[in-house]
């Protein structure tokens, strides 16, 4: 049955094991909402241990042939992949809102920029070309291949359905590896479709997996010896955990954690572009995106025609279900994280901010479903809970600060190092910035600097627990091994004992 048909709240949500749905049989189930009206769309099933072992038995199984087939094979599902994911956007959009509530825009953009690693992974033929170096010694060659590693996992958060999944599979699959996802539990259904098209393009069955499940479906794949590698994005906590438990059972592992994403705006920046960027990058999926901007620094005496350009778009965003047209942001994904992003706007009064816009009070977050309009504070300090915490949700704070010494040093001092952005003029100082921040993705006039495709994604200090990014070069660096072969072919003629240590000469 097409996904988009399956009636809502009678539905349930399976697994995806050996090229099929398999109905889940641990007795354990969980609701999956639809944010924009609050009732219950759907049960996801939770795996067992016992399913994970069953679904990574048949994922290794699968392995052995997947690594035999040749590479131009396995690029050549990408490329069906690719038109098939390309053909049905929409389709993956209208899954992707439905459960995650984001507008139908931002999840075409998602479905887009998930297709980048498609497309990237297109090419896996050239990333894995290895080194030759003739003649390394006497009648020696030596090279470098890259293997797969086997049975990988991906454990991913709730925000990009689509495009986290795509952001490891895509290469993990196209360097040989089986893949199992373990997707969010809040919107899972978009990874049951993905799973058809790839079984479509030709992937054999048990290449790819969908296990839903929660902590002890995670739990299994951190510690089961036959998972080599754990790719991780979501909380820094789980995050951090999930580097720790994987590591210590010798795995490979990249986990990316949350974010606390700064925006600096210079004296001389372009009031109307930065408060255009500001507002786009801190409501646009109601602020649930990991490179969302939830503080602005604002130097000098640029805060106040800011703070006014920024009330002034605030006033026009749209707020409403993310399937009708025209809305702009839609719900949050939970009453519960609704909840909690509200309660620093209620908050941040008594830790001595000043709430300029109670997104509270918007009619918005009276309707039905788990609405909240947008919020802005102003006079933001270091050591508020709105300041420290990722909120993860439409609120934007703003630091009044002196200078760019006093603005860079918040940013380094802050746990969080995913993304930032500088917001100027002037080259020289654009440039310094780049030079001086400790952050993993930096943008110049460029409030989301998420990396296109053939660049890798991840950020430093409590964003990225690992020595990898995600995707790109470093995603088909993190799926292979390197293996150097030194050969020599028989000649008799040079042949003798040598029991020192072989040298080069
Ligand atoms: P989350 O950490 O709650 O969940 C992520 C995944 O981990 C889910 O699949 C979930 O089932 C699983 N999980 C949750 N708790 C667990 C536990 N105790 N033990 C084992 N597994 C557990 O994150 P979320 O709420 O789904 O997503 C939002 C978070 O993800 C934000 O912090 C956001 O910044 C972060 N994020 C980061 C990036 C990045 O690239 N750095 C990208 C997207 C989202």
């Amino acid at each position: 049955m097409p996904v988009l048909d399956t009636p809502a709240t009678t539905a349930t949500v399976s697994h995806w094991i050996g090229g099929k749905p398999v109905a889940g049989q641990s007795g354990r189930s969980a609701t999956v909402w639809n944010p924009a009206t609050g009732e219950a769309r759907a049960q996801v099933h939770l795996a067992s241990i016992e399913e994970v072992d069953h679904a990574v038995a048949v994922a290794k199984d699968a392995f052995t042939a997947w690594r035999a087939t040749p590479i131009s094979r396995r690029a050549e599902t990408m490329f069906k992949l690719r038109e098939l994911v390309d053909a049905n956007r929409r389709k993956i959009a209208e899954l992707i809102t439905l459960e995650h509530g984001k507008t139908i825009p931002d999840a075409m953009g998602e479905v887009a920029r998930g297709l980048e690693n498609i497309e990237f992974a297109c090419g896996i033929p050239q990333m894995l070309k290895g080194g030759f170096s003739e003649q390394a010694s006497r009648g020696v060659d030596v090279y470098q291949i890259r293997q797969p590693l086997g049975v990988v996992a991906g454990i991913t958060p709730f925000n990009f359905p689509a495009m986290v999944p795509m952001w490891m599979f895509a290469n993990a699959i196209a360097c040989g590896n089986s893949f199992i996802l373990k997707p969010s539990e809040r919107d899972p259904s978009v990874s049951l479709y993905l799973a058809e098209l790839i079984q479509k393009a030709g992937v054999p069955d048990g290449v790819f997996t969908v296990l839903q499940g929660d902590k002890v479906a995670v739990d299994r794949l951190l510690t089961h010896e036959d998972v080599k590698a754990i790719s991780f994005v979501g909380s820094t906590s789980v995050a951090k955990y999930i580097y720790e438990t994987a590591t210590q059972q010798g795995k490979r592992v990249q986990a990316l954690g949350g974010a606390k994403n700064h925006m600096l705006i210079m004296p001389d920046a372009d009031i109307g572009m930065a408060a255009d960027a500001a507002v786009s990058a801190a409501y646009g999926s109601a602020g649930e995106r990991c490179m969302a901007i939830s503080v602005v620094l604002a130097v000098g005496a640029v805060a106040d025609p800011f703070i006014d350009a920024v009330q002034e778009r605030m006033a026009k965003i749209k707020v409403g279900p993310g399937l009708e047209e025209g809305n702009e942001m839609g719900p949050l994904i939970t009453r519960e994280h609704r909840d909690r992003v509200a309660s620093y706007v209620a908050n941040a009064s008594a830790e001595g901010a000043t709430v300029t816009v109670d997104g509270r009070e918007d009619p918005a977050s009276k309707k039905d479903g788990f609405f909240l309009g947008t919020s802005l504070i102003d006079n933001v300090q270091p050591g508020m809970k709105c300041y420290e915490d990722e909120i993860f949700g439409p609120v934007l704070g703003v630091v009044r600060v002196k200078n760019y010494g006093e603005a860079l040093k918040l940013i380094n001092d802050h746990p969080y190092g995913n993304g930032t952005a500088i917001f100027t003029r002037d080259g020289a100082t654009a440039r310094q910035f780049q030079f001086d921040v400790d952050c993993g993705m930096v943008g110049v006039n460029v409030p989301i600097p998420v990396p296109v495709a053939y660049y890798s994604f991840g950020g430093w200090k409590s964003s990225l627990f690992g020595d990898l990014h995600m995707y790109g070069p470093e995603g088909v660096q993190f799926y292979t091994r390197a293996k150097v072969v030194t050969s020599r072919w028989p000649d008799p003629d040079s042949s003798h004992v040598d029991l020192g240590f072989p040298q080069v000469r």
